[in-house]
C-alpha cells in the first residue's frame, strides 16, 4: 500500500482504478506570416467558435453543475472576446507578423502572468482561466483533439492539472474522484469538484507520477489522502465510511429544509449540539432547526485562566447572530466530574461525579457564575437566547440560579445595557430527583432538556466513562424511559417543551417512543439531524 498526501478540496471518499487524463498536445507552431489580414481573419474565425463552444459548455455545466458553474464558462466565453486581450493578440499579427497560434500563446503568457503576480489569491487562480481560453483557441487552429479519460468504467482522474472546460466536458459518470499535480483549493476546478459533489485532492506535486494507470485507489477528499493498492483493513473501513457518505448526501439532497414531521402530522423540532461557535457551520450544512444545547464549559476549557465576561460576551454573540431567528439554548458551564480545568482549582474528591460539578460551582462561585450570566444575557440581544442549568437535583437550587439572573439583570437595567427580557430560563434534567420533582420544577422553568447521559449514569448507578461496564450502561433501560415519561407529562401539565439533548436523542430506535411520549425536541450531533429526519418523516404517532 502507497500513501500520498495533497490538500483535500472536496469532500467525499472514492473507491477505484486510477486514470490519467490523456490530454491531445501538439507543439505549437510560430512563424513569420506572409499575410497578416488573413492570420487575423483565422484567429477570428477561431474566436468565434471558441465562443460557440463555450457557450454549449456552459449549458452542459447548468445541467451538471448549475448556475454558478455555468457562469464560469459564460465568463471564459466572454474572456475570449476580451479587447486586452484581442489588441494583445492583433498587435503580434498586424505589426509584429506572428502567425496566429503564437500570438494567442503570447497573450496568454503575458495575461496568465499578470494575474498570477497578483496579491489576492482569488485573482491568481485566473491564470488557470487565461490558459484554459487560450488552449482552446490554439486547440481550434492547430486542428488537435480534445483530451479525454479513456476508461469504460468509472475511476478516479489523474492529471497534472485539469482546466475547468476539460473538468466539466468528462462524462461525470465516469468520474469517481480527481487527483492532480498543482491546483489549489481557489481554483475552478476544485469549486465544480465540490459543487458536482465529486472527492478531488490537488497539490500531490511528484507523488503523483509513483501511481500506475489502472492502480486501485482510495481517495478520501476530506484528509488529502490517497492510498493506491490498499490493504484489506484501510479497503473495508473506507468502504464503509462510502456508504455512510452516499447515504449521507442522499438524505442532504432529499430533506434538506424540509419539515421534521410524522406521516400523521405531528411535528418534532431537530436542533443541534454544539461545543463552540466554529461547529455553527455543520449545524447549518446539516439544516438543524436551533442549538438545543451549547455546552459553554468548552469555551473554559479553551482558556488557560477564566474567561472575561467579553471573551464570553463575543463568542455567545456569534452563535445567536449567526442562527438568529432560530433559538440557541447555551447552557451555563458543566464543570467538574469528567471535565476538571487546572485554574478552578477545585478540591481533590474521591467521587467527582457526584461532587462540586456545574450548577453547584456556579451558585458556590457567585462571581463566575454572574460573569457568565451577564455575557449571556448581553448576548441575548442578538437572536433568540435559552439559558439552560446542569445537574439540577432540588427547586432551591433552581430559584437561587434565577435569582443570580433577575440580579444580573437588574444590573444591565441599571447600566442601560440591552438584553432580552424574555430570554427563557429551562433546566436540564440529569438527576433521578430532577426527574422525579419534575413536577415542582416545570412551575420554575420555560423549559426541561433531558441529559439522558447522565441521567442513565445516575438512575443505574453505573460510570457513564467506564467502558468495561459495558451493557450494564443501558439507556434504553425501563427505569430511565420511565423517568422520560413522567418529565414529559409533568411538563406538558405545566404547559413547557421538554426535550433530550443525550446522545439517546439521536438513537433511531428510540423515535418512535419519544414521539408517543410526546418529547417536542431532540438535540443531537450535526450528522445526526437528516437522519434522524428521515426517521421521524417515515413515522407515525397513531401507528405506536
Ligand atoms: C447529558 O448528560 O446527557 C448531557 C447532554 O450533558 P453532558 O453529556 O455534557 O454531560
Ligand atoms: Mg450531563
Amino acid at each position: 500500500m502507497l500513501r500520498l498526501k495533497g490538500k483535500g478540496v472536496s469532500e467525499g471518499i472514492a473507491i477505484g482504478p486510477l486514470c490519467f487524463y490523456k490530454r491531445q498536445t501538439s507543439d505549437i507552431p510560430r512563424y513569420e506570416t506572409k499575410d497578416a489580414a488573413a492570420e487575423w481573419q483565422r484567429f477570428k474565425d477561431a474566436q468565434q467558435l471558441a465562443v460557440e463552444q463555450l457557450g454549449e459548455i456552459a449549458e452542459k455545466a447548468r445541467e451538471q453543475a448549475g448556475d454558478e458553474a455555468a457562469v464560469l464558462f459564460e465568463t471564459h466565453a466572454m474572456m475570449t472576446e476580451d479587447l486586452d486581450y484581442e489588441e494583445h493578440i492583433q498587435n503580434s499579427v498586424e505589426n509584429l507578423k506572428l502567425n496566429a497560434e503564437a500570438a494567442v500563446k503570447d497573450a496568454s503568457d503575458f495575461f496568465a502572468d499578470m494575474f498570477a503576480s497578483m496579491d489576492d489569491d482569488y485573482m491568481k487562480e485566473r491564470a488557470a482561466d487565461v490558459k484554459d481560453v487560450s488552449a482552446r483557441i490554439i486547440g481550434i487552429l492547430t486542428g488537435a483533439g480534445q483530451g479525454g479519460m479513456d476508461s469504460d468504467v468509472p475511476a478516479v482522474v489523474a492529471a497534472d492539472d485539469l482546466a475547468p472546460s476539460e473538468t466539466i466536458q468528462m462524462d461525470k459518470s465516469k468520474i469517481l474522484g480527481f487527483a492532480t499535480e498543482g491546483g489549489s483549493g481557489n481554483s475552478h476546478t476544485a469549486i465544480l469538484a465540490r459543487t458536482m459533489g465529486i472527492p478531488a485532492i490537488v497539490g500531490l506535486g511528484d507523488q503523483l507520477k509513483q501511481l500506475t494507470e489502472g492502480c486501485m485507489v482510495v481517495v478520501d477528499g476530506r484528509s488529502g489522502e490517497i492510498f493506491a493498492d490498499p490493504d484489506q483493513q484501510t479497503l473495508d473501513a473506507y468502504k464503509e465510511k462510502l456508504e455512510a457518505h452516499i447515504k449521507h448526501r442522499k438524505l442532504l439532497a432529499e430533506l434538506k429544509g424540509k419539515p421534521s414531521v410524522t406521516k400523521d402530522g405531528r411535528s418534532i423540532k431537530i436542533c443541534c449540539n454544539i461545543g463552540n461557535p466554529d461547529d455553527i457551520q455543520f449545524v447549518k450544512e446539516n439544516d438543524g432547526e436551533g442549538i438545543g444545547l451549547f455546552r459553554s464549559e468548552f469555551l473554559y476549557l479553551g482558556c488557560s485562566d477564566y474567561p472575561s465576561e467579553d471573551y464570553q460576551f463575543e463568542a455567545y454573540k456569534k452563535v445567536l447572530e449567526e442562527m438568529a431567528p432560530k433559538e440557541v439554548i447555551i447552557r451555563t458551564m458543566d464543570i467538574g466530574a469528567d471535565k476538571q480545568i487546572d485554574y478552578f482549582k477545585m478540591p481533590h474528591e474521591e467521587n467527582p461525579a457526584l461532587g462540586m460539578r456545574a450548577l453547584r460551582i456556579s451558585l458556590t462561585r457567585p462571581e463566575v457564575f454572574r460573569t457568565q450570566l451577564r455575557a449571556l444575557f448581553r448576548a441575548s440581544a442578538y437572536g433568540k437566547l435559552g439559558i439552560m442549568f446542569p445537574m439540577v437535583a432540588s427547586v432551591w437550587e433552581v430559584r437561587e440560579a434565577k435569582a443570580a439572573c433577575e440580579k444580573v439583570k437588574e444590573e444591565l437595567r441599571s447600566e442601560g445595557i440591552p438584553f432580552d427580557e424574555n430570554t427563557s430560563i429551562g433546566i436540564m434534567i440529569e438527576t433521578p430527583a430532577a426527574a422525579v420533582m419534575s413536577d415542582l420544577l416545570a412551575k420554575e422553568v420555560d423549559f426541561f432538556s433531558c441529559g439522558t447521559n447522565d441521567l442513565t449514569q445516575y438512575t443505574l448507578a453505573v460510570d457513564r466513562q467506564n467502558n468495561d461496564l459495558g451493557r450494564f450502561f443501558d439507556p434504553h433501560h425501563p427505569a430511565v424511559l420511565r423517568l422520560l415519561k413522567l418529565v414529559a407529562d409533568n411538563a406538558h401539565k405545566e404547559g413547557i417543551w421538554v426535550g433530550i439533548c443525550g446522545e439517546l436523542g439521536a438513537d433511531p430506535e428510540l423515535t418512535q417512543t419519544f414521539l408517543s411520549i410526546g418529547i417536542d425536541e431532540l438535540s443531537v450531533s450535526p450528522r445526526s439531524v437528516l437522519p434522524l429526519r428521515e426517521k421521524v418523516r417515515s413515522s407515525s404517532v397513531k401507528e405506536l
